[in-house]
């Protein structure tokens, strides 16, 4: 079951994955001589403000993906990169503490997924572009062609994966790659073909834009990331990123609701980030996207595989870096070892298990936090080791590249565990959490 000259492929979703995907394929059937068909379906338009144009999300990407990405001639312009980080400043319940990127090469952009909030179109000239539709248009360049529409069903005709949309078109192709996220109903259509793919387990996030202005976005938040670590039972963590004029809210945790959002609102930690006296407005940009925290069941048949949010990616972070790795790997495993279940199974499944396996031990890691989060010596002591790393330049910065790594997605949650629980960080933080024990009683 192998790509020939002529094979047509269709990606259903024109996110990260889907062109990601599309770019990988076409790339490396070039450099075989294979002449292959690529239409990516796609009915969005990113170009558009809002979460019309948007495929919600933080917008944040480490600099080693951007350097990847470059490496495979993917460069990210300008007028991409909204802003730089080069920090992290961790607010607890109790204090704050900055976290320096550990090296130079190590900073994080930051960007919009669609042309940026609601809203913005009332204030011309947006001076940003849309990360999704850069992407897309990459993978036009590359030669795939761009159907502007949903996919509405799916089936196979004696094995060979039949698409419809539109007005009843109706097209069969040689490789389905679905590559449609989480918050589409047409994740139905994959499960409905019966071959036991289940999506990913799923919680619901939320984000939002805030306009401050530049004045205030750079008084309040400079070129650092905010993440809250506060005692709000079911919320794992807050992250405030500095985006030009605006300043992107996450809320990460299980299943957010619009009380918990009022609560984190109030939280004095957050409020010291937020202009004097400012107030929610009745119209924010905001949404509740789905986001991935468990693995998917079989996400690879005979001539169809997931790929992306849909599929595996990374425990609250870096979905954007895991979707370019699982493109990779399944346009590798169709492009030099066909389209079968086997061939997936043997050289796609590595790839996805690897990230399944990661995120366990990120939930084991996001487990222990919530343990120790009530317990406010224990964060004093967190807070001073990190305080001694990052002022004196002879202590290694175990911890602080731990908790960048955490947030950036720069390593992988065994790594991360594995550094944290050098003996060196160990003895550190049980030191500091006896001195703050002491003091308390
Ligand atoms: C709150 C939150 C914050 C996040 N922050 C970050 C971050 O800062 N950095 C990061 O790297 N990742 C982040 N992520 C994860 C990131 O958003 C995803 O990992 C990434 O978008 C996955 O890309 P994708 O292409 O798989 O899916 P998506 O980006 O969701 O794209 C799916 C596409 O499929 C299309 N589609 C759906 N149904 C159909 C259909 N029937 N026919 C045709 N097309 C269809 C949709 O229109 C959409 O464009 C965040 C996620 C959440 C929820």
């Amino acid at each position: 079951m192998e790509l020939k000259n002529g094979s047509k492929i269709a990606i259903v979703g024109g996110g990260p994955a889907g062109t990601f995907s599309a770019i990988f394929l076409l790339d490396l059937a070039q450099q075989i001589d294979l002449q292959i068909e690529v239409d990516i379906f796609e009915p969005r338009d990113f170009n558009l403000t809002g979460p019309r144009g948007c495929n919600m999300c933080g917008g944040v990407i480490s600099e080693s993906l951007v350097q990847k990405l470059a490496s495979h001639g993917i460069n990210l312009p300008d007028e991409l990169l909204i802003d730089t980080i080069d920090a992290y400043t961790l607010h607890t319940d109790l204090s704050s503490v900055e976290i320096k990127a550990p090296k130079d090469e190590m900073r994080i952009a930051c960007i919009f997924r669609g042309a940026g909030p609601k809203g913005a179109e009332n204030q011309p000239p947006i001076p940003w572009k849309s990360f999704d539709n850069h992407l897309l248009e990459l993978a036009i360049e590359k030669g795939a062609n761009h159907i502007k529409n949903k996919v509405t069903g799916i089936i196979k005709d004696r094995g060979i994966p039949k698409l419809t949309w539109g007005d009843d078109n109706k097209q069969k192709y040689d490789l389905v790659v679905g590559c449609l996220g989480l918050n589409s109903p047409a994740l139905q259509m994959f499960k409905d073909l019966d071959f036991g793919y289940k999506p990913p387990k799923t919680t619901k996030a939320y984000v939002t834009e805030l306009y401050f202005g530049d004045e205030d976005v750079s008084r309040l938040l400079g070129h650092s990331m905010h993440v809250f670590i506060l005692n709000i039972p079911g919320v794992k963590f807050i992250a405030l990123t500095p985006k030009g004029t605006y300043a992107t809210l996450i809320i990460l945790g299980d299943d957010i609701d619009k009380k918990l959002v009022n609560r984190v609102f109030q939280a004095p930690e957050l409020q010291k980030c937020l202009p004097m006296g400012w107030k929610i407005p009745v119209q924010t940009c905001h949404c509740q996207p789905q986001i991935n925290i468990g693995a998917p069941k079989n996400p690879y048949t005979d001539r169809v595989v997931l790929v992306g949010d849909c599929s595996s990616s990374r425990l609250y972070k870096d979905g954007i870096g895991a979707a370019y790795r699982l493109a990779k790997a399944m346009a590798y495993t169709a492009v030099t070892h066909g389209v079968s279940t086997q061939s997936f199974q043997r050289f796609f499944r590595p790839a996805c298990r690897k990230l399944d396996w990661d995120n366990r031990l990120g939930h084991l890691l996001f487990y222990g936090d919530s343990l120790m989060r009530p317990i406010s010596f224990f964060q004093e002591a967190i807070i001073e080791v990190i305080r001694e790393e990052q002022t004196k330049k002879e202590v290694s910065p175990r911890l602080s590249t731990s908790l960048w790594d955490t947030f950036t997605g720069s390593s992988s949650y065994r790594n991360i565990i594995v550094r944290s629980l050098h003996p060196m960080v160990v003895l550190k933080l049980i030191v500091q959490a006896a001195k703050k024990l002491f003091r308390f009683s």
